[in-house]
């Protein structure tokens, strides 16, 4: 509670509270409402994703009045961040959305993707009469991201800005992806800090996540709560590489859109400059891949201090020797033909759809086809079934035999591992009043929560679905 000088002088009380609207006791669907007063401000709006009775809660109205809602806070663009924020806009909410101008970059590309994959399901229960609704409408459109889109307020890191009255908000580098930020906001006098997704130390491309100073209240993420990340992923990709090239193979890698991909471009160019690895054709099929690659060069501002210097002096850090772009289907289906050695990266990162489809359908049976993984493969995907060592997978209604090789590096997370996180707690000048887990499986959070007790002697929850706890 906060006591403030209402009109005729007379101190009311003004509570300020915190709800977790997703992402308590799972890993998607983030979304987390602050009240203070007649304020309510919303820190990230995202989608559940992954096993179906998760997704189902997309379809439920998260917000008692979403015109209510002052304003949106995004930590990043991943989907399960953002990609609640069309429906939000298509609910009545009329902005400001601030994020970082890479995050917005991203939401211009990654929204009206998700909206496109959302209309072409609907589409396709109607034309094979699958849905229970008739007709089958998709969750949002893409008219709803444009209408989201146009709420963005770019915002810089390290420069404080006004959020409502009384309520002030800060970003700084979180180095998950790009534009990622960690937010603080400041609430009639309480310090809430909300990690987003921290990333790692000492990556390619991206800033370590910048140290916080304080909080009264921490939000903090757990995803890997109970993980060491391996390291030695250069080593990996080298003797990856060399093999291809030694027995003529292609190296086909599902992979993520945005940041998996540039990472392994970084890797590949850099290796290559210092003769570790022979100067394969790496074929990039994936339009969105290719759009967010042009804006990660686009923004020195929010990338390392090494990238920036790479890009200001005209050398192409995500360009290796011997780049092919493939954006149309036309393109992509020309890849057919090519003999290796070579190295394909498609999405999706899963190989849950999308172009790699094509490939691994056609270069799954040869034995000199590496299927590199270098992202988290999720239980009842196609990548999950190869990484456990399928003989063979169903694509297309097809059956298809895996004599491929599958390898995958671990290291290549965009996520800190508990290790990681307890580094940018140490950040803390003091211990903030309570923090809850957010973002973790149940196993992950209670790993993480008895490491913060352990080792430093904090307060400690891990957050309940749907509960509304006190700020002050
Ligand atoms: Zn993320």
């Amino acid at each position: 509670m906060f006591l403030v000088a209402a009109g005729g002088g007379m101190i009311e009380p003004v509570t300020a509270t915190l709800q977790f609207l997703g992402a308590a006791g799972t890993v998607t669907g983030s979304m987390h409402l602050v009240t203070v007063g007649d304020r309510r401000i919303l820190l990230d709006c995202g989608l559940f994703q992954g096993w179906k009775e998760l997704r189902a809660r997309n379809w439920d109205r998260r917000l008692a009045d979403p015109r209510d809602i002052h304003a949106v806070l995004l930590s990043h663009a991943h989907i399960d961040h953002s990609g609640y924020l069309p429906l939000l806009a298509r609910q009545g909410f009329r902005g400001p959305i601030y994020c970082t101008a890479g995050t917005a970059d991203l939401l211009d590309v990654v929204l009206p993707d998700a909206a496109h994959l959302q209309e072409e399901e609907a589409e396709r229960a109607n034309r094979k009469g699958y849905s229970q609704h008739k007709p089958a409408l998709p969750l949002y459109t893409v008219e709803d991201a444009q209408a989201a889109l146009r709420l963005m307020e770019r915002c810089s890191y390290d420069r404080e800005f006004s959020v409502a009255s009384g309520v002030t908000a800060l970003m700084r580098p979180a180095g998950h992806i790009l534009g990622s930020a960690t937010v603080e906001l400041q609430l009639d006098g309480v310090r809430l800090v909300y990690s987003g997704d921290l990333g790692r130390y000492d990556r390619p491309i991206l800033p370590d996540p910048e140290p916080v100073p304080a909080a009264d209240v921490l939000l903090l993420e757990s995803t890997y709560g109970d993980r060491a990340h391996a390291s030695g992923a250069e080593a990996d990709l080298i003797r990856i590489v060399r093999d291809a090239a030694d027995h003529g193979g292609t190296i086909l890698v599902p992979a993520f859109a945005v940041d998996r991909t540039q990472e392994l471009l970084w890797m590949l160019r850099r290796l290559e400059a210092a003769a570790r690895v022979p100067t394969l054709p790496v074929y990039i099929d994936s339009p969105m891949a290719i759009e967010v690659t042009d804006i990660y060069r686009r923004h020195p501002e929010e990338v390392d201090a090494e990238m920036a210097s790479a890009l200001a002096s005209g050398d192409r850090p995500l360009t290796p020797g011997n780049l092919h772009i493939a954006r149309t289907e036309q393109e992509s289906r020309a890849i057919n033909a090519v003999r290796g050695p070579a190295i394909i990266i498609s999405s999706s990162g899963m190989a849950t759809g999308g172009r790699i489809l094509y490939h691994l359908a056609q270069r799954l049976p040869d034995s000199r086809t590496t299927v590199l993984f270098v992202g988290f493969q999720a239980a009842g995907t196609r990548g999950r079934a190869l990484e456990e060592g399928a003989a063979e997978l169903t694509m297309f209604g097809q059956t298809v035999a895996v004599r491929a090789h599958v390898e995958r590096i671990d290291a290549l997370s965009a996520h800190a591992d508990a290790g990681e996180i307890l580094r940018w707690l140490g950040g803390f000048t003091r211990p903030p009043r309570v923090t809850y887990l957010v973002h973790g499986e149940p196993q992950q959070a209670a790993a993480l929560a008895g490491a913060i007790r352990a080792r430093l002697g904090w307060a400690v929850e891990v957050a309940a679905d749907g509960a509304v706890v006190p700020l002050a």
